[in-house]
């Protein structure tokens, strides 16, 4: 069998190394990145004013149990501890609240936590404990989650605060989108058994060594060819049940199968002949700005900022990041009007973060960081018809019910496999 993957994010690299372990015939797999590396969303960039950073802040879930398994597979030695743990801190009027998560089972890791919490009052705090029972007993529907967590303001307002930012990093939209079904899928794996998948890390140097390249080597092992700098321009389906893709390069080739890993609004478009998709698309925005300061500010770790366009703060000895998600109407500014408006905002959550603390910043805008339909999300890979059946589809936003997240691409990568490895065995039969 030969297979194309469109695409070198963490969807294609998972894919290809699943089915190179799991297939029981031997598949070519010969991925098309369009640009200089792999990696995609996850990439390293190399600022002249920072260094070496990544392309947005990534946080990782203790609840990513598919991604820790990709990690183990092209890196056997991998271990949790090979990732920074990032402690949770809430920054209201220039105090600090730290967030404890101690190291018992759930629900004892939660109740802990929250009688050592300053940040929330005692009604706060047996309100957040109803409410995670609640959520994570009950599956619900697609209705949005807005009105089912937004209390009283005056009564509530730490712990609507708290919501709205965890909710706001992991969904990178507002509550408005976000449906019941979807969280219920994040309370019940943060929030289950083990006290390990409610806490976050980073990777010690970039996201790129971590996923990237070990997987490099690895498909050395397998013979999985990579093509950078290629970009599919047209993927056409032919009458021989075969699969062409024209490459920029002027190439065209066939296969069995191709998985387009790419973002969906950009597939519609390179199909021939051509198909309207029912899904409309529109980009999540994000803004992170990587700082190099002069002197240490906070002690590490991850801080929420209460009441403020500004969502974290990120502090790693003299490196700290700024991410705002759901940034909309912050990206027309130009970077000198942004980073103005952010220095005058953080400074009056945190008195300490100052221009003179402050040798150098860059600036990133992500227009597109994530992808929300506009209408009713329809599985793409269970309608397609005749002859698009030979397109199989990868990606954070093919899985409808989890957020699209590093998490998703790699359990994307997992489940087109297993449809490869089906289709393998009919064959033989
Ligand atoms: C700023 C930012 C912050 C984020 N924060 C987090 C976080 O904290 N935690 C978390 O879990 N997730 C986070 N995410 C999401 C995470 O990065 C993505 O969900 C994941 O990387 C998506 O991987 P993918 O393989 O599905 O897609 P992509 O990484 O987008 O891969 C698609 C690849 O296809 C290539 N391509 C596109 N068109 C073509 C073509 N025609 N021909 C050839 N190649 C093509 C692209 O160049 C790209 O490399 C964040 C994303 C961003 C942008």
């Amino acid at each position: 069998m030969e297979i194309a993957i469109i695409g070198g994010g963490l969807s294609a690299l998972s894919a290809a190394m699943e089915i190179s372990t799991n297939a029981t015939n031997p598949v070519k797999i010969h991925i098309y990145e369009k640009k200089s590396q792999l990696g995609g969303r996850i990439m390293g960039i190399n600022s002249a004013k920072i260094g070496k950073v990544d392309f947005g802040q990534h946080l990782i879930s203790g609840a990513y149990h598919n991604t820790f398994s990709y990690l183990k597979k092209v890196q056997p030695n991998f271990s949790i501890k090979d990732l920074v743990e990032q402690k949770l801190h809430f920054i209201r009027d220039n105090k600090v609240f730290p967030f404890k998560n101690p190291h018992f089972i759930f629900p004892i890791n939660l109740i802990l936590g929250l009688i050592s919490n300053k940040y929330f009052t005692f009604s706060e705090k047996l309100k957040l404990l109803e409410q995670i029972n609640y959520l994570k007993k009950n599956k619900y529907s697609q209705k949005s989650i807005s009105e089912l967590l937004i209390l009283d303001e005056t009564k509530f307002k730490n712990l609507n605060n708290f919501w709205k930012k965890l909710l706001l990093s992991v969904f990178n939209t507002g509550i408005e989108n976000i449906e019941e079904n979807q969280l219920h899928y994040v309370i019940k794996n943060i929030f289950s058994s083990s006290s390990g998948n409610s806490r976050f890390y980073l990777p010690k140097s970039t996201l790129a060594k971590l996923f990237v390249h070990p997987f490099l080597e690895k498909s050395k092992q397998f013979g999985i060819e990579i093509f950078l700098k290629n970009k599919i321009n047209r993927i056409s389906f032919l009458e021989n049940d075969k699969v062409e893709i024209a490459v920029n390069n002027g190439n065209t080739i066939t296969y069995d199968y191709v998985i387009s890993t790419i973002q969906p609004n950009e597939i519609e478009q390179l199909l021939h002949p051509k198909i309207n998709f029912p899904n409309k698309w529109k980009g999540n925005s994000i803004i992170t700005i990587n700082f190099k300061l002069k002197k240490i500010l906070l002690k590490n770790g991850m801080f929420a900022i209460s009441d403020s366009f500004i969502d974290w703060l990120f502090i790693d000895k003299l490196r700290a990041t700024i991410v705002i998600s759901n940034s909309e109407g912050l990206q027309h500014l130009n970077n000198n009007d942004l980073i103005g408006i952010i220095f005058q905002e953080i400074n009056k959550k945190c008195n300490s973060f100052s221009m003179e603390n402050v040798v150098n910043f860059d600036v990133l805008k992500i227009k597109k960081a994530t992808m929300l339909s506009e209408n009713l999300i329809i599985n793409l890979q269970e309608i397609i018809p005749f002859p698009y059946n030979r397109l199989l589809f990868a990606g954070d936003w093919t899985i409808l019910q989890i957020p699209q997240t590093i998490e998703s691409a790699i359990l994307s990568g997992k489940i087109v496999s297993e449809r490869i490895i089906k289709i393998q065995q009919n064959l033989k039969r």
